[in-house]
């Protein structure tokens, strides 16, 4: 499964997807690169890769992205080498990107992507997010609610919404929708298969 988890800036999706990775270590996180500076705090490796935009420019060239968009005025991309290798290895992925993103990955891997959107109770709490999570100048938290109007016009696109009013609650909804789609009977059937073939063959 390819779980896609997008938001408005703000709107608690890496507080959410940390929370889930911490959870399920089946799933792995695919870890986007981005031509953004870090924030204090963020890990380079763990949270983005940073990289320059030549760099950024370069990966585009070798066709090395599953995906990429310009988001705020940064570029952002999902690695495809990444995705394969934790799918081989019978990982599911979680995924922290936006719309357009979330968009190109349904497009390329069909009906093994889960959208989730998570959806701020209002626009004036978004505004208090960002500020309270202190890690952006004025400047970009101007930006980014600029940006949110046009990232929540997308909503519908989204197989899930989860309103983070409540933290817990919004974790349990997004935890639900994880447990569910693993349970979906298309996952399910090579796991139903073995035990059938287990009962042996038909006695007449
Ligand atoms: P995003 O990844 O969508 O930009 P973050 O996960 O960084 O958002 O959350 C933004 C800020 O809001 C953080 O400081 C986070 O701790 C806080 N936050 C997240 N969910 C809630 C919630 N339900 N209620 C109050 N604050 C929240
Ligand atoms: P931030 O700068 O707050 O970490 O992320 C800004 C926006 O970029 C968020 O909406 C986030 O989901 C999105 N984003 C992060 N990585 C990627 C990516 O690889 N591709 C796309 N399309 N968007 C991404």
């Amino acid at each position: 499964m390819l779980l896609v988890v997008s938001s408005p800036s703000g709107a608690g999706k890496t507080t959410l997807c940390r929370r889930l990775r911490g959870e399920f270590p089946n799933l792995a996180f695919s870890v986007s690169y981005t031509t953004r500076k870090p924030r204090s705090g963020e890990v380079d490796g763990k949270d983005y890769h940073f990289v320059d935009k030549d760099t950024f420019q370069e990966m585009i060239a070798r066709d090395e992205f599953a995906e990429y968009a310009m988001v705020h005025g940064n570029l952002y991309g999902t690695s495809v080498a990444a995705i394969e290798r934790a799918l081989s290895a019978g990982r599911d992925v979680l995924f922290d990107v936006d719309y357009q993103g979330g968009e190109m990955l349904r497009k390329r891997f069909g009906e093994e992507v889960v959208l989730v959107f998570i959806l701020p109770p209002s626009i004036a709490e978004l505004e208090r997010r960002l500020r309270a999570r202190g890690t952006d100048d004025e400047a970009t938290i101007a930006r980014r609610l600029r940006v949110a109007r046009e990232e929540l016009r997308h909503y519908h696109e989204y197989d899930y919404l989860v309103m983070n009013d409540d933290l817990e609650r919004a974790y349990d909804a997004l935890r639900a929708i994880y447990v569910a789609q693993l349970h979906v009977r298309s996952r399910m059937e090579p796991k139903a298969r073995r035990v059938l073939e287990s009962a042996g063959p038909e006695t007449p």
